[in-house]
């Protein structure tokens, strides 16, 4: 963990339940699965591998929840955030149109996995407002809307003032009103997950960062610095802390196979109901369709909190988020002197595609990864899918496994991020 990460400074430490105790793998032993990461993928994974009765370790180098899944907005918005003519012109009209319904079923998933096992995470159906800044978005959002209802999703289009008047403020052309979105206290449900998992048999071990990964004979052997467990299947999930650990990944080319890019938030003290009847007065969450998304919501007590785009690293300086800060009184100017409580940060892993990637490079290994910032829901079904695979079971609705192909320049990241994010704000200036 690097001294600026802000993991231990969000707002969800201070209001998540508690973690289950967790130890660090000291012995050898052996297992049938394992999988490296105990965030959403990982932990979503072992507790289906659980339920299909597979003998599952998890492995975590800090703690549970430590990446995106401890520290996101909590929206649980569902589905890509890619329009869907993109999947139709990449896979066809039959396979696009199985991954845009088993996608944008993921929230609805999420709902019954808390239900099923009754995790206490602060999940509500808020329902999830798709805000469009100007007339060409509005109508991408319209498109997708067609395809929402064409697989039965009472969604609908929102105008600017009624827009307005469920947000409280009037600068979008429009919007979609998705009813089946929600919000959740992230590390609560990542911790709930947890537990879930180990009243289930699951063995998780914390502060055990996976530092290699060795073929032995029909086996595959993973070494933590006290200790090793030799298993037949290994599942990667790691997005995109996948080079947290000495800045490899286990799997040649995994970590280059995303660009990990930082969101930050900032969340304000509670607010008083007055304000509250102006900001969201329905409770619900927001995001923008700009390419360099702007997100927000209320929390359980009643702070607001706004998420977008962050440094080229984690950030304890509070300097650092005077743009979100702005953001918040530029949106709502009774919120300008607010008093600021927390602010934090955490990395997001997109994919060329913007599509989450699905690797099954050799017999045994299984990756899922790069989610593109649209994850909380994704991610978790993303994770009964890896389970699937892994018990030779996926079903056609998923994402297609492919290959993990490099991306070009990775090592020059830095300066095509600062690139790519300059060019995309010009995009969105111009409404493109
Ligand atoms: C600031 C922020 C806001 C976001 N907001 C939203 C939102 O509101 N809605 C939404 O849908 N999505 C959101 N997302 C995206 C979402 O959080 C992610 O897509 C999702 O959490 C990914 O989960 P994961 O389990 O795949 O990865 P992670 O949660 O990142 O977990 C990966 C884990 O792997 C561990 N690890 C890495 N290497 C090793 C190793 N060698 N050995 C052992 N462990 C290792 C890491 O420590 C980490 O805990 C947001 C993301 C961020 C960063």
């Amino acid at each position: 963990m690097t001294i600026q990460d802000t993991f231990k400074t969000s707002l969800w430490m201070h209001t998540a339940v508690p973690a289950p105790d967790t130890k660090k793998l000291n012995i050898n032993c052996s297992t049938e699965v394992v999988i490296v990461g105990a965030g959403f993928t990982g932990l979503s994974a072992a507790l289906h591998l659980s339920e299909m009765g597979s003998k599952v370790t998890v492995l975590e180098a800090e703690e549970i929840g430590f990446g995106a899944s401890g520290r996101n907005g909590g929206q649980v918005n569902p589905g890509l955030k890619i329009d869907p003519d993109v999947l139709l012109n990449r896979f066809g009209a039959k396979k696009a149109s199985h991954i845009f319904s088993a996608t944008e079923s993921s929230a609805d998933f999420v709902f019954d996995l808390v239900k099923r096992y009754n995790l206490n995470c602060e999940l509500k159906r808020t329902g999830f407002i798709y805000a469009s800044e100007n007339k060409n978005m509005l109508n991408k959002s319209r498109l997708r809307l067609e395809w929402l209802k064409k697989i039965g999703v009472e969604a609908k289009l929102l105008d600017a003032n009624e827009t307005a008047e469920r947000i409280g403020h009037q600068i979008y052309s429009g919007s979609i009103y998705d009813p089946r979105g929600g919000a959740l206290n992230p590390l609560s449900f990542v911790r709930e997950l947890a537990s879930a998992a180990l009243t289930k048999g699951v063995k998780i071990y914390s502060n055990s960062a996976a530092l290699s990964l060795k073929k032995t004979g029909d086996s595959w052997t993973i070494t933590t610095k006290e200790g090793t467990i030799i298993a037949d299947k290994i599942i990667l999930c790691t997005n995109a802390y996948t080079n947290l650990v000495s800045g490899n990944s286990l799997w040649p080319n995994l970590a280059r196979s995303i660009i990990p890019l930082y969101s930050f938030q900032v969340a304000t003290k509670p607010l008083s109901d007055n304000i509250r009847k102006v900001i969201l007065p329905g409770g619900h969450t927001v995001s923008n369709t700009r390419r360099l998304m702007l997100y927000y919501r209320f929390d359980e007590k009643g702070r607001f909190v706004l998420g977008g785009r962050g440094s080229g690293q984690d950030r304890t300086d509070f300097r650092k988020y005077k743009h979100l800060v702005h953001k918040v009184g530029e949106l709502f100017p009774v919120l300008k002197n607010h008093e600021i409580e927390f602010c934090w940060g955490g990395k997001v892993a997109i994919t060329t595609d913007a599509i989450p990637h699905l690797h099954n490079p050799i017999k045994g290994i299984y990756a899922g990864l790069g989610f593109n910032g649209r994850g909380v829901a994704m991610s978790t079904l993303l994770g009964k899918w890896l389970a699937m695979a892994a018990t030779g079971s996926l079903p056609n609705e998923a994402v297609p496994f492919t290959e993990i192909n490099p991306i070009p320049f990775h090592s020059f990241r830095g300066i095509g991020v600062s690139l790519v994010t300059q060019f995309k704000a010009i995009q969105d200036r111009l409404k493109l």
